[in-house]
């Protein structure tokens, strides 16, 4: 069997399988071809593959001979895979429903690993988590660079420093790490979000916790948020408006899976923060949660700086790559049985992550949105 590890077009620049688990994959009989180069962003050498066992391959070879492609993005000439064969990577299938029918079409076996439930058993394949505790730390640490002031406070014999005051906008994975690292320098942090839940983590990380009653239920929604009433969305308004005037820093990582992102701060709630300000929007690549948000871009407003991105992960390669491929290689221990691939779609996370197989798209979430 072969296992084909292909390299990213940049900005992105982690790698999918790094040389440690190409080890681990040899040792049960799997053969992994690397295109050259496929690691060098994330500071894997090709030496250091071939050292673990892999052999470099052209990355035409790579598409049309191996059994199963491994990759982060979407790969641009996925054209050239052969029908029958198993494409893996994150390919946010809800936002691009037009390419999963065309690889529906196409024959190819696809799991798209931001669709593994989030169950306790799938945690060790959760790489939505595992990149989302990355992008909070570093946003964190982008807002604190461009920010113009400290974030602990200081008493010093020239003056006093007042600590930097944090707003976050979801408590997720993203949010939670955010809140830690704003902690950890120093800053005072109030958060917002629509679950209720995670009143009790935020607090336990010594943040303040904001919230708008009679939130939509979310229980249905396997943990994640759903849309608020045009009331809630009133009130949220009112809320996030009188905390930001006092906020330095606003970090925002609320999502919806498969919708845009909800807009939560306006033009008008921007132009009332202080000057030196930074916002950093990590729903960017969804719409974005700030009126003035463009993704993968900064833009400088009256002062105020909005960093937009939503691969900040991939800022982090190194251990964005060693925690992706970990992932991978736990969701792969599923399929491979006896030296074969096996679609076992009895498996609830094999049967979430996979998009589409022999002709068809068999993902409900995606069916559900197509009909
Ligand atoms: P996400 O990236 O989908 O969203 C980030 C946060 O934004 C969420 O906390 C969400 O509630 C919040 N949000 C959405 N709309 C909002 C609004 N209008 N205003 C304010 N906040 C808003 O979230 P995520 O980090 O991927 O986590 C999603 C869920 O999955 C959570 O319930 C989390 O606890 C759960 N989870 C489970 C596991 C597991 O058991 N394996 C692992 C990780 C996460």
């Amino acid at each position: 069997m072969i296992i084909g590890v292909l390299k990213e077009q940049l900005p992105e620049k982690r790698v999918s399988l790094v040389p440690d688990i190409v080890k681990q994959l040899g040792k049960q009989g799997v053969t992994v071809w690397v295109e050259p180069d496929a690691g060098a962003a994330a500071f894997h050498s090709d030496d250091t593959y071939i050292q673990a066992g892999a052999a470099l391959m052209p990355r035409t070879d790579i598409l049309q001979q191996s059994d199963l492609v491994c990759s982060i993005q979407i790969p641009e000439d996925w054209h050239l895979l052969r029908a029958g064969t198993i494409l893996a990577g994150v390919y946010q299938p809800l936002h691009h429903h037009d390419l999963m029918q065309q690889w529906a079409a196409k024959s190819l076996t696809t799991y798209s690993l931001d669709n593994i439930p989030r169950t306790t058993r799938a945690q060790s394949m959760d790489i939505l988590s595992s990149q989302a505790n990355i992008a909070g730390y570093k946003a964190v640490l982008l807002a604190a660079v461009s920010y113009g002031r400290y974030f602990p406070m200081f008493m010093t014999a020239a003056g006093t420093i007042a600590p930097a005051k944090v707003l976050i906008l979801g408590a997720g994975v993203a949010g939670l790490q955010a809140i830690a690292t704003a902690r950890r320098l120093g800053a005072v942090v109030e958060v917002f979000d629509t679950r209720p839940v995670v009143r009790e983590e935020v607090m336990s990380l010594g943040a303040k916790f904001i919230s708008v009653e009679g939130a939509a239920d979310a229980s249905q929604a396997g943990g994640y948020a759903v849309e608020q009433s045009a009331d809630y969305k009133q009130q949220q308004e009112v809320l996030i408006a009188a905390s930001i005037t006092k906020a330095d820093i606003v970090i925002t990582t609320a999502q919806i899976p498969g919708k845009r992102a909800p807009l939560l701060v306006t033009a008008q709630m921007i132009n009332s923060m202080r000057p030196g300000s930074v916002i950093v929007d990590l729903a960017a690549g969804t719409g974005g949660n700030t009126a003035l948000t463009q993704n993968q871009q900064t833009v400088f407003h009256n002062g105020i700086t909005i960093i937009g991105d939503s691969n900040l992960a991939a800022s982090m390669p190194a251990d964005a790559s060693k925690l992706y491929a970990k992932n991978v290689f736990n969701f792969l221990q599923l399929l491979i049985k006896d030296g074969q691939l096996v679609n076992n779609l009895q498996d609830d996370i094999i049967k979430g992550a996979c998009i589409t197989h022999e002709g068809a798209v068999i993902s409900e979430r995606l069916q559900a949105v197509l009909k």
